[in-house]
């Protein structure tokens, strides 16, 4: 076998991040409007709770692809989402008066301890993950997140079994793409890059982090976003996770 291991990405790549979210957004606003005693329901006046995840999900969005790019770290990340999601909710619901901290605090810990809880599977992945596991890959799960919530999810998935240990960025200390996530996963299985794959669906943190760190890389384009010209240099493409299968 050319390599011994696989790291994973965990969202979008294993597990589904849109219904994820979705679904701990919801028990993030139930907890919010919990919280509303003075005018209960102002909320739900003003905007459906579709066009609130969508507010959501463009500021999550917009901070995440921030911190790809070196703005932030994603434990920032994990505290700014939150506060400014509260701060548009205020300024739409009640005109931005207030004291905000009790209320982003609430919206952040429903949506952590949901978010613990969503498990929905990428198409495939447990399959695939299954397969490459009885050919004998060591596999590891290689993420931007908190450790605990991500272990979490893949326990209630039902695959964390497969997986011989998790490299998730808090924990490691560096966030992907940083060449420094990849080396302290390298030294905590004991391998050389050379015998690694890297397998993800974001071209800058899972791609070109881990070329930067001298291992291959999959590219799984599950949006069919196509790649870059500059980006290609070889790199093999996959559409399902399936497809993985007949790389290796
Ligand atoms: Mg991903």
């Amino acid at each position: 076998m050319r390599y011994k291991a696989i790291f994973i990405d965990i969202d979008d790549t294993i597990l589904d991040y849109i219904p994820c979210c979705r679904e701990a957004f919801e028990h993030a606003l139930e907890a919010l409007r919990a919280d509303e005693l003075q005018t209960p329901n102002a909320a739900s006046k003003v905007l459906n709770d579709e066009e609130w995840f969508q507010i959501f999900f463009s500021i999550s969005g917009r901070l995440f692809s921030e911190a790809k790019h070196g703005l932030h770290t994603i434990a920032e990340v994990m505290d700014l989402y939150p506060r400014e999601f509260v701060g548009r909710w205020n300024e739409l619901t009640q005109g931005g008066e207030g004291d905000l901290t009790e209320q982003t605090d609430t919206f952040k810990y429903a949506f952590r301890s949901a978010w613990g809880k969503t498990h929905t599977l990428v198409s495939g992945a447990r399959e695939t993950l299954e397969a490459l596991h009885a050919k004998g890959y060591r596999l590891f799960a290689a993420s931007n997140s908190f450790a605990h919530l991500q272990r979490s999810r893949l326990e209630l998935a039902g695959v964390l079994p497969l997986f011989e240990d998790t490299f998730i960025s808090i924990d490691i200390g560096y966030d992907k793409p940083d060449v420094r996530f990849y080396e302290e996963a390298l030294r905590r299985c004991g391998l050389p890059p050379e015998s690694v794959l890297m397998v993800g669906d974001s071209m800058t943190t899972d791609i070109l982090g881990a070329r930067a760190a001298g291992l291959d890389a999959v590219f799984f384009d599950r949006r069919h976003e196509g790649v870059k010209q500059e980006d290609m240099q070889g790199l093999r493409v996959i559409t399902s996770l399936p497809e993985l299968l007949a790389l290796l």
